[in-house]
This record gives structure tokens, C-alpha cells and sequence, in this order.
């Protein structure tokens, strides 16, 4: 099995996606037409609605409301923009 390290590098090509708010690159592979920025911006305050309404939220819960990756809930987490209400550790 050959090593394909090159492989990213053909995101330039014309298989490229762009975000349908800014414009900007997004990967092939994801699976919404916006850039993660633009769609955390949409989804922020609607998972902060959520928290707030929900006691016991966690990123599962979130992510099958919202309908987005977990991942990306984390980030905000990690970035220390959201905080769970009820000491649900996120690290
Ligand atoms: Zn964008």
C-alpha cells in the first residue's frame, strides 16, 4: 500500500467546495456547505439556547439536536466558549 501524503495537497484542484456564506475552502469530505467558522456562528447561540433550556446536556445531545458533529461542540468547549451547566467534565 502506497503512502498518499500528497492527497490534501489536491484540494486546490477543481473538486473544491466553498463556503456558502464567506466563500472560503471547505473540505470535500464535509458534509455541510459552510465553512465550520460561518456554521459555528449560526449554531452558537442555538446550542447556547439549548444548554440553557436543557439541564443535563452533553455533546451527544447536542449534536442530535442540531443535527451537527460532535466535533465541533467540542471545539467550542475546548476553546472554553460553552460551558455545561451541570458539571458535565468536557475534558
Ligand atoms: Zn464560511
Amino acid at each position: 500500500m502506497a503512502h498518499r501524503n500528497s492527497d490534501f495537497l489536491n484540494d486546490q484542484g477543481p473538486l473544491v467546495r466553498h463556503c456558502l456564506k464567506c466563500g472560503c475552502r471547505i473540505p470535500l469530505s464535509s458534509p455541510y456547505d459552510k465553512c465550520k467558522e460561518c456554521l459555528k456562528k449560526e449554531l452558537f447561540p442555538k446550542v447556547k439556547e439549548f444548554i440553557s433550556e436543557n439541564e443535563d446536556v452533553n455533546e451527544m445531545m447536542l449534536a442530535a439536536e442540531l443535527g451537527i458533529d460532535k466535533t465541533i461542540i467540542h471545539e467550542w468547549v475546548q476553546e472554553g466558549h460553552l460551558e455545561y451547566r451541570n458539571n458535565r467534565p468536557l475534558l
